[in-house]
């Protein structure tokens, strides 16, 4: 069944539909190269490896008609050509590129070779074995890397890249073990042969273009996913982060049971920091607050920029003493370490509004509590934590 299917295969014209097929794939993602920017010049490679390969492809369905030393040869030099930016596109993909120093040298030296090598077996060959080579380089590159937002188009290029490698092995050894006569008979055979490796070298580019969309698609997710839950400044949690994901861990703390302390902690007098020393050094303090703090919690807590100069941190914590204890700390460790600028430090300080989040509360109104209780820190004369409604403490007074 599969024999005669093979068997019915038109190889040139499926070598035709392969080249236009890699024509249109080449474009496809050389017009695409700025889906994600960062993997420009990648995309550029793949766009020329993928329209060498389609050349080669496109040489191969009219080579039957034109015979001849010129027309296999320039087939066998694209089709390495192909190869060899392949690798280096993938190289490129995968933050290791490869200087132009490198790039062109190689291109050439083969390319050379290839022309000047007497027996067409033996740049059979040099083709099969950069093809084996630099297939199976650029699988073990592209395996080595995580990349979990782009694991189908991971798979798809290695999964590419082995067919290529084994196939290249394989016409090699095949080669390898023929005569140089055997050989030139089967280059000047008008019939072409036929197998399964037409479909692949046909049809290879389509998956690559498919890889290629899905690893730029995956990457640019991941950015924009990134740019929407980081704050810019302070590379801390943004404000949309905290409403997306604090809101349903806070539930699922309370669910089981566990306390979560919820710090508002706002930078007192920033705003004469900025009005003394300008808005560029009020940002870096910013940053300096944000680095404090960011130490002073540990991992499994929730630390996000809340707005201008006030940062919120839920922490899990076994009880409300913990709670204290740990805004406490936190208050202090800013206390204890002062902008330092050129010729001097500026002082810097927060005031603290802590609230514990109990099963049934939501963030905002946990938040709502918290941001009170700050505003008591700030009455009181700032650089304090306050857990309780002084006021009322007061009035009971
Ligand atoms: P308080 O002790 O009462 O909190 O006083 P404050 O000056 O810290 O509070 P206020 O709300 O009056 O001022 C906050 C200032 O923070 C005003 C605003 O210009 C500044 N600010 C907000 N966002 C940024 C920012 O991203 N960078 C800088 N440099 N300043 C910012
Ligand atoms: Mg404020
Ligand atoms: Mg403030």
């Amino acid at each position: 069944m599969w024999e005669s299917f093979v068997a019915s295969i038109d190889v040139r014209t499926t070598y035709l539909i392969g080249g236009l097929v890699g024509w249109v794939a080449a474009a496809a993602v050389f017009i695409l190269r700025n889906l994600h920017r960062p993997s420009h010049s990648a995309a550029g490679k793949l766009a020329w490896s993928l329209a060498f390969c389609a050349t080669t492809l496109l040489l191969a369905s009219v080579r039957t008609s034109m015979p001849g030393f010129l027309v296999t040869r320039t087939m066998l030099i694209t089709a390495g050509i192909g190869t060899i930016l392949l690798l280096a596109a993938v190289r490129a993909l995968y933050d290791r590129p490869t200087p132009m120093g490198v790039q062109a040298p190689v291109i050439g030296l083969f390319a050379l070779t290839v022309l000047q090598l007497p027996d067409p077996r033996h740049a059979l060959i040099l083709v099969f074995a950069v093809q084996l080579i630099t297939n199976a380089a650029g699988a073990l590159v592209v395996a080595g890397e995580e990349e979990p937002h782009a694991r189908a188009g991971r798979i798809g290029l290695i999964a590419v890249m082995v067919v290529l490698a084994l196939a290249g092995g394989f016409r090699m050894i095949d080669m390898l073990r023929m005569s140089t006569a055997e050989v030139e008979a089967l280059a000047n055979r008008t019939e072409p042969n036929r197998g399964p490796l037409v479909l692949v070298y046909s049809f290879t580019s389509l998956v690559v273009m498919l890889a290629y969309i899905g690893i730029a698609y995956g990457r640019l997710l991941a950015d924009v996913r990134h740019l929407a839950s980081t704050d810019e400044l302070t590379g801390l949690a943004s404000r949309r982060y905290l409403f997306g994901h604090g809101e349903p861990w806070l539930t699922a703390r309370g669910r089981a049971a566990h306390f979560t302390a919820l710090m508002m902690i706002d930078v007192d007098r920033f705003k004469s920091i900025n009005d003394r020393f300008g808005h560029e050094v009020g940002d870096r303090v910013l940053r300096h607050v944000a680095g404090i703090l960011r130490d002073a919690m540990r991992s499994d807590s929730v630390l996000a920029r809340y707005g201008g100069e006030e940062f919120c941190a839920m922490v899990p914590v076994s009880d409300p003493h913990e709670a204290e204890t740990v805004a406490e700390r936190v208050r202090a460790a800013v206390q204890a370490r002062p902008f330092v600028l050129a010729g001097g430090s500026i002082d810097v300080t927060v005031s603290i509004g802590l609230a514990c989040h109990r099963p049934g509360l939501t963030l905002r109104e946990v938040l709502r509590t918290a941001d009170s209780r700050v505003y008591f820190a700030k009455a009181a004369g700032r650089n304090r934590v306050v857990s309780e409604y002084p006021i009322l403490e007061e009035a009971i007074v």
